[in-house]
């Protein structure tokens, strides 16, 4: 990837958590790497990013208030940057006060960061009441979780109950976004749209309103006690791989390291 660099942007700050940083002030330098893509620029300004401007955009989050923590503050900087300059794809950046007031000689104390738009790809299913109703309310509730949109949407497969048999068949399909959430936000907006929707866990992959699983974040592999991802069963499972090769044929597993398509060919051979 690409690099701009905007080194040791200075202001004056009222930020700190201390009374005299907020009243007298102190000195901050900002700096920032952006990862972009310059040879798709070929000398027109439209298609890359405005150092300017990206400039104008830290002044602007730099004065909006008086944070307590420059920790905050490089939170609050690097989203407004990554909404703002959609051609941006990470930003690392660092925030330094020479002055802060610690008692002792030093250069400077700074914080870093690096955050950065997130592809992650997400599983749907429903076999209560309006399934259809059902997966299209669900995605237009993902739409909204903040920082998120939606980048992929596949079609409505109609398949038959995964493990317990004596239900109503499932409707399926898989979405990708674009977020600036982690894994674990993204994890607890689901759950919460799964609950305002009315979902109730009463048997293990029994019927639901809504279904809405984390099948890739990136190409990261997470195993927390309530977070595993890649999702554990996604290559057992047609129903999430059919609608998945239609949006990411070409997507590789970051465990099995195998396309999407090649998974599916498996599963399939396996069941003949
Ligand atoms: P399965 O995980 O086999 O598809 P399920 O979707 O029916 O089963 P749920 O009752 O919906 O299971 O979820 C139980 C818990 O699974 C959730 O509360 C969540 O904490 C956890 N979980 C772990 N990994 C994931 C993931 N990748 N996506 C969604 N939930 C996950
Ligand atoms: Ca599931
Ligand atoms: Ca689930």
């Amino acid at each position: 990837m690409d690099k701009i660099y905007i080194r040791d942007l200075e202001f004056i700050g009222y930020h700190g958590v201390f009374e005299e940083e907020k009243k007298l002030g102190q000195k901050f330098y900002l700096s920032l790497e952006l990862s972009t893509n310059l040879r798709e620029a070929n000398d027109d300004i439209t298609k890359t990013t405005h150092y300017g401007e990206v400039a104008e955009t830290v002044k602007k989050v730099f004065f909006q208030k008086k944070y307590d923590l420059i920790e905050t503050l490089a939170e609050d900087i690097a989203r407004e940057v990554l909404l703002s300059f959609p051609l941006i794809k990470e930003v690392k950046l660092e925030i330094k006060k020479p002055w802060a007031p610690v008692g002792l000689p030093l250069k400077d104390v700074a914080v870093e960061i690096t955050r950065k738009w997130n592809e992650v790809y997400l599983s749907l299913g429903s076999n209560m009441g309006n399934k259809k109703e059902n997966l299209e309310k669900a995605i237009k509730e993902v739409s909204k979780i903040r920082d998120t949109f939606i980048i992929k949407e596949s079609k409505i497969i109609e398949t038959e109950p995964f493990g317990y048999k004596e239900q109503d068949d499932f409707l399926n399909s898989c979405i990708g976004i674009k977020t600036l959430l982690t894994a674990r936000e993204v994890l607890t907006e689901l759950l919460a749209i799964e609950i305002r929707m009315g979902r109730e866990r009463k048997i293990k992959w029994g019927p639901r309103i809504i279904d809405l699983d984390i099948i890739f974040y990136n190409k990261e592999v997470i195993e927390e006690d309530d977070l595993i991802v890649p999702h554990p069963y996604m290559e057992y499972r047609d129903f999430v791989l059919k609608p998945l090769e239609e949006i990411i044929p070409n997507f590789v597993h970051p465990l099995l390291s195998k396309r999407i398509t090649a998974l599916r060919k498996e599963l399939e051979n396996e069941k003949n």
